[in-house]
């Protein structure tokens, strides 16, 4: 293949909050790799400075302003990780994009690795933990959060991912058309479907600073994976009610038992009419919640307008077009 040789666009997405205490380091250490791989390609960074409200700003214009190549896209607040990696990949522009925190927690000497994948053909490298010195805990509720998603998803998403890939240029542009306000990119990313290679790594302890993920936003990072990837949820209603007129059904049978075998003056009088009425009533509710549920759930999965289809080449005539008139079409 030529495309070994080819010399490559390649944009590296790194979002930062609150750092200040190590972009510097990361900085220098993001560089030790791209400085070889730049005699081999065309490497960019692009520094997402999501609402930094320490010296964030300042310590990254300090450590890279002066480096070619080098862009940091200011956010006007703090949006999130999820935001902050997507306003990144908004910007980039090469044949392929790598994403990784800025805590160094993500082995920047993976790049290298991902690049060579990415030339054998893969159009997302995407990267798996192993033995990584994680507090239990983190350890623990990222297992237990993988073993819920692949139980009610029904995008297959791999266990002990993070945000640390490299995704190509189709893969970028099908994001680009996923404009849902909830965005959970592991399983945007897995919902693509695009040729998909796993690297491990071993996930570094932290340059320093502390993880911005409290308990409460990786409970809603968790929230945004569950809605937006399962509409399992919604149909719990459904099942709920399903069950009250499995119980209203038996609770029939019971008085009806009574009444064939001549015991019916054992029953309180009313009690029979009333608990139907009940477990009935209770069933009716939680079915029409249940249907509301599902219709929500589809109106729910047709206002994020995601492309009903991806095309990874086009050949003969239709190859002259530009790559993304097909894309662009509504549907
Ligand atoms: N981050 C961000 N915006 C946020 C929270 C985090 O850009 O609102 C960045 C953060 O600076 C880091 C990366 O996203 O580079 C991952 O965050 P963190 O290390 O806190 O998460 P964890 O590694 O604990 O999952
Ligand atoms: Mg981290």
């Amino acid at each position: 293949m030529t495309m070994a040789q080819r010399r490559l666009a390649i944009d590296i997405v790194v979002p930062v909050y609150n750092e200040e205490a190590i972009v510097a380091e990361f900085h220098r250490r993001l560089m030790d790799v791209v400085t070889p791989l730049r005699r081999e390609h065309d490497v960019r960074i692009c520094y997402v400075n999501d609402g930094s409200v320490d010296h964030t700003a300042a310590e990254l214009v300090k450590a890279a302003g002066d480096d070619g190549g080098v862009t940091i896209l200011e956010l006007s607040r703090n949006f999130g990780h999820q935001a902050a990696l997507t306003a990144g990949l908004d910007h980039a522009e090469g044949d392929a994009v790598v994403t990784l925190d800025g805590d160094g927690q993500h082995p920047p000497e993976l790049i290298a690795d991902m690049v060579a994948l990415y030339q054998a053909g893969y159009e997302v490298v995407l990267t798996q933990r192993v033995g990584a010195e994680l507090p239990a805990f983190k350890r623990w509720t990222s297992a237990a959060f993988y073993r819920l998603l692949s139980a009610i998803g029904n995008t297959r998403i791999i266990a002990a991912s993070a945000d640390f890939r490299l995704l190509s240029r189709p893969v970028l542009q099908a994001l680009r058309q996923m404009r849902e306000y909830h965005r959970f990119l592991r399983g945007m990313v897995a919902w693509t479907g695009y040729r998909t290679v796993v690297l491990p790594y071993t996930e570094r302890a932290r340059l320093g600073g502390t993880a911005k993920y409290s308990l409460r936003r990786m409970a809603r990072l968790a929230a945004e994976a569950t809605f937006s990837f399962s509409l399992v949820p919604l149909k719990i209603a459904l099942v709920v009610g399903l069950g009250f007129l499995a119980l209203a059904v038996a609770e029939a049978l019971y008085v009806l038992s009574f009444w064939l075998t001549g015991r019916q003056h054992l029953l309180v009088p009313g009690w029979a009419s009333l608990m139907f009425m009940l477990l009935i009533v209770g069933s009716a509710l939680m079915i029409a919640l249940g249907l509301v549920g599902i219709y929500v759930g589809y109106i729910f999965q047709e206002v994020k307008r995601r492309p009903v289809y991806l095309i990874r080449t086009v050949h003969g005539d239709a190859g002259d077009a530009p790559p993304d008139a097909a894309h662009e079409r509504e549907r």
